[in-house]
């Protein structure tokens, strides 16, 4: 493997240097991690380690302060910190928004020296953002392997009800007892699930973008996830009946595809068009007023919608040759196109997606420098698809683990599911099977 991964005696992860030739600058990972069984005894020595000082605020919710909040909180003060919890009290589920976040800030004195996340997802963010504008440093404690997210920088948030992005901090230390997570709720560990297996669609797309438009592939991130992902298909079972080497390998192969946005600075590996469709979801169900599936259910409910098209194109290929001059009479103009989005994402998203994306409407000598490309290196493109796992595996293994498979099962309506396979393309300038489809007068075919 271009990284060498292995676990010192105390549970610590370590990485040698990445080796690798794609021309990127890869950054070394600064992030401590520690995975391992009964670990969480050890949390005040993992902190001394860093000399992040003896005051902290302790941030929890009702459900993580008594599952592992406030033995933390016992072990610190028994080694000499000063802990001031901040216990997020809500109904089912804390959610990452301003009066969280609010929370945590007001807990926050001006001797505190650093900050403890206890939880997953919503708890790991709502301390991220704090971390990030306190500039203090943050540990955190992992209670469910549900998502990638616990090795991010950004922080996703809401705010008035609506999804925002913001700057965060990456902790400094991330502990993952998994005694802790193998009791985490079977919803949130098959979520876990279907976050990772997405990143076969984000390294196939990828590997396409390569192909198409000379995108560099980095080699190093890419064995680190496939390794990753390999392992947690031999370990489903496991998964299934969270067993402690099950329940590893998804935790592995979460935090191992947070790293690689850490190695190469951007989420090429770890994001492609199922996030895309995911985000959809999740803006317009908050839009709607109702609450959006979890990120890893929707992501995997994505996953399962697009595999097949990848598997149609490496089976029937153009079946003609595209008729370029044909194609491009009968694109799409701006004007209608940012009515789309408009009509898909919701005005405001819709002008976000445009601004940063401002050279998504491309011009007609590179849409058929494209649909050339696609044409003469189309083998390439099998072959890239082709050494994806069958689709079947993949179905078979969410069945096993009972996850949701369908977009009913996650409450996202035909309608918008049908939305989504259309605009989930659109969302980023990123290149994917999708924009391929799409550009090649295909997708609405595989979609009718
Ligand atoms: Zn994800
Ligand atoms: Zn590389």
């Amino acid at each position: 493997m271009a990284v060498e991964m292995s676990y010192a005696a105390d549970g610590r992860l370590t990485f040698g240097a990445v080796s690798c030739a794609c021309g990127l600058t890869h950054q070394q990972p600064q992030v401590d991690v520690y995975v391992d069984a009964g670990i969480l005894d050890r949390l005040p020595t993992y902190v001394a380690r860093r000399g992040f000082g003896k005051r902290c605020v302790l941030v929890a919710d009702n459900i993580t302060y008594p599952l592992a909040g406030e033995a933390c909180a016992q072990l610190l003060t028994a080694a000499g910190y000063h802990v001031t919890p901040c216990v997020i009290q809500r109904g089912e589920a804390m959610e990452p928004d301003e009066r969280a976040c609010g929370e945590v800030l007001l807990t926050i004195q001006d001797d505190t020296d650093f900050l403890i996340s206890v939880g997953s997802g919503s708890l790991t963010d709502t301390t991220r953002i704090n971390a990030e504008r306190c500039g203090l440093p943050f540990v955190c404690v992992g209670t469910a392997p549900s998502m990638d997210g616990y090795t991010s920088a950004i922080a996703p948030l809401l705010l008035r009800g609506a999804k925002i992005h913001r700057k965060g901090k990456c902790p400094e230390i991330i502990v993952c007892d998994l005694d802790i997570l193998r009791s985490a709720p079977k919803d949130m560990v098959v979520a876990g699930v279907g976050d990772v297996l997405g990143k076969y669609i984000a390294l196939a797309d990828w590997k396409i973008g390569s192909v198409i438009n000379d995108e560099i592939y980095c080699s190093a991130c890419g064995e680190m996830v496939e390794s990753a992902l390999k392992k947690l298909l031999d370990n489903t079972a496991g998964i299934r009946d969270q067993t402690e080497d099950g329940i590893r390998a998804l935790i592995e192969a979460l935090l191992l595809s947070g790293m690689t946005v850490m190695i190469i600075g951007h989420t090429r590996a770890v994001a492609s068009i199922e996030h895309n469709i995911a985000h959809l979801w999740e803006m317009r169900k908050l839009a709607r007023g109702e609450t959006p599936p979890s990120h890893g259910a929707s992501v995997g409910v994505a996953t399962l919608m697009v595999w097949p098209l990848f598997e149609r194109f490496a089976r029937e290929g153009f079946l003609h040759k595209p008729d370029i001059p044909a194609l491009l009479a009968g694109r799409i103009s701006g004007a209608d196109r940012a009515a789309w989005l408009k009509h898909a994402y919701g005005e405001e998203a819709a002008s976000a997606i445009m601004a940063e994306n401002p050279s998504d409407f491309l011009a007609d000598e590179e849409h058929a420098r494209r649909i050339e490309r696609a044409v003469t290196h189309y083998d390439n493109i099998r072959a890239v698809i082709n050494a994806m796992p069958p689709f079947d595996v993949i179905r078979s293994a969410m069945e096993m683990l009972g996850a949701p498979m369908t977009p009913a099962q996650v409450s996202i309506d035909d309608e918008l599911a049908n939305l989504s396979m259309r605009a989930g393309k659109d969302y980023r300038t990123r290149y994917t099977l999708f924009k391929l489809l799409d550009e090649c007068g295909l997708l609405e075919r595989y979609l009718a």
